[in-house]
This record gives structure tokens, sequence and C-alpha cells, in this order.
């Protein structure tokens, strides 16, 4: 599996590879996530940032603004600007990588459709697939041993 997790940029100048599977991975429907990608959804990978390991080239952090306040990171290519992944919150120890950058980007299905309030209507949701009108409790929804990963990298729940 890992060795599919190999992904980059338009240009190319941006390339890394993901060193296991993430913790859990988002469709997001919400209405931000539509307009920072120009798109009906955004296909976020959670990882532990130390597990990124880049090929080449350095991401350079754009800051955006959200409903929140709280801080909201998109990493880009500083050549062609691709969108690699994000910071939320300014943890810096977890990443969402966006699964549009892999070269394989069907190696990581969505594990989770969330904010389906906003998801455009003709955007179907497969059945089997756990879905939420807005965010949802991942101690209830993610695998434990996702769980464990993420107190370990964060330090809480
Ligand atoms: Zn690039
Ligand atoms: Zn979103």
């Amino acid at each position: 599996m890992a060795d599919r997790l190999e992904g980059g940029c338009a240009c190319g100048a941006v390339r890394y590879r993901l060193n296991s599977t993430p913790m859990f991975v988002h469709c997001c429907h919400c209405r931000d996530c539509q307009r920072q990608t120009g798109s009906a959804f955004v296909l976020n990978a959670l990882i532990e940032t130390d597990r990124i390991t880049l090929l080449s080239g350095r991401p350079e952090p754009v800051p955006v603004p959200t409903d929140s306040g709280r801080p909201h990171l998109i990493h880009r290519c500083p050549d062609c600007r691709t969108a690699m992944w994000s910071d939320y919150g300014g943890r810096g120890v977890l990443r969402f990588v966006r699964v549009g950058t892999l070269d394989d980007p069907s190696a990581l299905p969505p594990d989770v459709h969330i904010y389906t309030r906003s998801k455009l209507p003709w955007v179907a949701l497969p059945t089997g697939v756990p879905a939420f009108e807005a965010y949802y409790d991942s101690k209830t929804v993610w695998p434990k041993a996702s769980l464990d990963r993420r107190r370990a990298v964060l330090g809480t729940g």
C-alpha cells in the first residue's frame, strides 16, 4: 500500500511520499472547501506530519480566512501553487493531505463524508460510507488504532 502513496504538484517541483496509510480520509462538502478548491468537495487524508517525506520541493504555507477564526494554512507548491496539504488549527504535527495530488488518488477512498448539508445535489453518496450533515464525533467513527495515533501526536483525546 505505502508504495502507492506518492504524489506531487502540477509542475513537479514538489514530490512527496506518505510513509503509512493515513489515520482517516475525509470527503468534505463544506462551503469553505468548495470555494478553496473550486470544486464540489475536498478529499483530505489525515496523517502525522512526520509521516510525510518530502522528496523534492518545499510547500509554502498560505493563510486562508475561516468562519471559526481558527488558523488554516494551505501549503502550496511555491512555483505552480498547487494545494498540497492543510494545517488546521496551527497544530503543526497533523496534515490534511489533498488526496487528488497522489499519483493514484484511488488508493485512498473516503472513510467519511462530512458537511453533507452543503453537498451539491448531483453528488450521489455511496452506501456503506458514514455521512454527516456537519462535523462528527471521531471517537465513535474512527478505528481505535487511528485514535491512538492521533492521541500520540496531539497529546489529547
Ligand atoms: Zn508545482
Ligand atoms: Zn470542508
